[in-house]
């Protein structure tokens, strides 16, 4: 499997504004964020979709979700946010290495589009 663009960006081949990383996952500013806060949490397994995990890969996923939860708290995301996991095209996944997004800072609508 060739490197995804998220990979490039975890090995710092291309550049990102990093907020958070730890062994298992980063987080890193959208380039074309949605809402005040957008945020994307990266897993460093490069797993191209959901459709795509293991049994393995439970534990990883709510370690993505933890984080998501660390970060709403430290930006201060008290009255509520998003986290989106697009997958495939019908999904609108635009990336092909697994991601969630953090969405904050304005009202969200239902249903999305
Ligand atoms: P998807 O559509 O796959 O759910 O989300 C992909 C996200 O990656 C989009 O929100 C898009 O703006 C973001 N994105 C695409 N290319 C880059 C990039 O080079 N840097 C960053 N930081 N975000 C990117």
């Amino acid at each position: 499997m060739s490197d995804s663009l998220f990979t490039k960006i975890i090995q710092r081949e291309l550049d990102a504004e990093f907020v958070y990383e730890d062994d298992r996952v980063v987080a890193f500013h959208d380039i074309a964020p949605q809402a005040p806060v957008h945020i994307l949490i990266v897993p460093r397994k490069q797993i191209p979709m959901l459709d795509d995990l293991n049994e393995e890969d439970e534990a990883l996923m709510g370690h993505m979700v933890y984080v998501a939860s660390k970060l709403a708290r430290t930006l201060k995301l008290d009255h509520g946010y998003r986290l989106v996991m697009n997958c495939n095209h019908q999904g609108g996944q635009t990336v092909f290495h697994i991601h969630m997004h953090l969405l904050g800072g304005r009202q969200m609508q239902w249903p999305p589009g």
